[in-house]
């Protein structure tokens, strides 16, 4: 099996999009096959070596970065398999180091769609999985999870598992029970904590009555297994989007806008078994927000951007040549309606000009990295999601708080599920101890408001502290004596979600 140990050979798994720092390990594997990973996790459960998976390194919590012991890397999982069409969409098959951007090219070359779309498309499909990875279009689509119909999972002994949406869930009690094909029958217990009531969620296992134990995995973030082979739903590729970049002088307007497009998507979706066809209702999939200071950043480089104006939205919704007219005028009246500077905001109906809005879109989270590197600083960056009514006040909240510190920060997201970054760019170590007080006061008062730490995510490493406050000690020890069911052997994505502490009490 490929290894490599050369230390430029290995410096990039050292790190991810975090820049977290002091990564190191022995060596990184390149398995090429699921019996290839299943002999690695096997010889290291024998010799208590620790492991970390790496996708691509595009997590943002320090998930993939080692600490000891070795990395198994799964680039060389790179096959997409069958891709086949059912009536309403499909399904393929992929290994779990094929690029995210290969795979809905693959798709969308026999028509269909698939939908989980991150800002950053160099992911691989193992590690959105992992990290149950969610993006613009989940407002109308939902997260990674909602299309994984099938996995195939090498434990962290080495046992090879084949889980089908469907096929095993927990009982009433909370325990799971998974024979192996081994003939060992594992037994886990779920944690007793409930998810908050967000749209979106992405902090600690998924735990739900009865729950399928496929989703035990998705979100797992690398510390109950390889995952080494996806199944995928898919859906038929829409004839066409409409795209917008539209700009508002005031923030009051931007809100209310926001709620009307939301209002009206969820009763189109509502309605949409009664419409006749050919009639179509105004339904967003995206609505993404930047506010005054993220345009003030885009500006820089783009000088279509104007100036003085209070935020902008994005939005995008499916049309085809006979919904076009009818969908451009109700945008375009519910955009009169709430003050839009229409002759400012840019359109987009074909492929070409749909694809600038996204990268003008993509610029910011890339621009901002770039301009923390050049500070030598981490950027303080926010995951946190709260219940609808609660988005406003977190809004303004944000905005005060960050106004008076006199620090740098744009704030931008997925506003129509209540889910807006805040990045805090400190230029100096004294600014960067601010920006973390500041993030823990949001937290707490995000938490307050049955909200979630992460959105989408994941905790990481980075964010261990904030998942402590949202469930409390009892909770992760619970989570812990989860993992260990799993991995009995502690070796596999250690201090991921909880400190290694917690595995050594449960
Ligand atoms: C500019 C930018 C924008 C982003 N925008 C979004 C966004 O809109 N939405 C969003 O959800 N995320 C976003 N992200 C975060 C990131 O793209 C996702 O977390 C991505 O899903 C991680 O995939 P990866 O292959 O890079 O995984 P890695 O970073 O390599 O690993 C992430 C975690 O998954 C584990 N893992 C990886 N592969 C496997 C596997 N095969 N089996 C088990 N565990 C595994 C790792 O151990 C680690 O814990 C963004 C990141 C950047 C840099």
């Amino acid at each position: 099996m490929l290894t490599k140990s050369n230390a430029d050979e290995i410096a990039s798994y050292l790190t991810d999009a975090s820049n977290m720092q002091g990564g190191h390990t022995a060596r990184v594997v390149f398995p090429a096959s699921t019996a290839e990973v299943a002999e690695v996790m096997a010889d290291a459960t024998r010799t208590g070596t620790p492991v970390t998976i790496s996708g691509a390194g595009t997590g943002v919590t320090g998930g993939r970065v080692p600490f000891g012991g070795v990395v198994l890397a799964t680039e060389r999982l790179a096959r997409i398999g069958d891709i086949v069409h059912e009536s309403g969409g499909g399904y393929a098959t992929a290994e779990a180091g094929v690029v995210l951007q290969t795979f809905q090219r693959a798709v969308a070359a026999q028509g269909l769609l698939y939908p989980p779309d991150p800002t950053e498309w160099s992911c691989y499909l193992g590690g959105t999985v992992a990290t149950n990875a969610s993006g613009a279009r989940t407002f109308k689509y939902g997260t990674t999870r909602d299309y994984i119909r099938r996995l195939k999972i090498v434990l962290p002994d080495g046992e090879v598992l084949d889980v089908r949406r469907g096929e095993w869930r927990a009982d009433d009690a909370g325990q799971v029970r998974l024979p192996l094909a081994s003939g060992r029958v594992l037994v886990a217990h779920l944690p007793r904590y409930q998810m908050p009531r967000t749209r979106k969620h992405a902090a600690g296992y998924f735990i739900a009555p009865g729950m399928d134990v496929l989703d035990l995995f998705i979100g797992s973030e690398g510390t109950l297994g390889v995952i080494t082979e996806i199944e995928a739903a898919l859906l038929p590729q829409p004839a066409n989007v409409l795209a917008g970049i539209v700009f508002f002088a005031s923030e009051t307007d931007l809100l209310a806008f926001v709620r009307a497009a939301r209002a009206q998507s969820l009763q189109t979706r509502q309605a949409g078994q009664t419409r006749q066809a050919g009639e179509a209702g105004l339904d967003a999939q995206a609505l993404e927000y930047f506010d005054a200071e993220s345009l003030a950043f885009l500006r820089e480089h783009n000088a279509r951007v104007p100036a003085d104006v209070a935020g902008a939205i994005f939005f995008e919704q499916q049309i085809s040549d006979d919904t076009e007219d009818e969908l451009m005028t109700a945008w375009l009246s519910l955009l009169e309606t709430h003050q839009a500077l229409l002759d400012d905001s840019w359109f987009a109906t074909n492929a070409n000009d749909r694809q600038a809005l996204r990268d003008f879109r993509h610029q910011l989270p890339v621009r901002v990295n770039e301009w923390i590197a050049r500070h030598g600083q981490r950027k303080v960056s926010t995951d946190m999601a709260v219940p609808d009514e609660a988005f406003p006040a977190m809004l303004r909240c944000y905005q005060d708080t960050l106004r008076a510190s006199g620090l740098r920060y744009v704030i931008f997201g997925h506003i129509g599920d209540n889910h807006v970054h805040v990045n805090i760019l400190p230029r100096d170590a004294a600014e960067a101890a601010s920006a973390r007080d500041l993030y823990r006061q949001f937290v707490e008062r995000a938490l307050a408001t049955g909200g979630t730490v992460s959105a989408e995510h994941g905790i990481g490493k980075l964010k261990r502290p904030y998942l402590q406050m949202m469930y409390g000690d009892q909770a992760l020890r619970e989570m812990a004596a989860l993992k260990r069911a799993f991995d009995p052997a502690g070796i596999l994505g250690r201090g991921n979600m909880f400190a290694e502490e917690f595995l050594s009490e449960s």
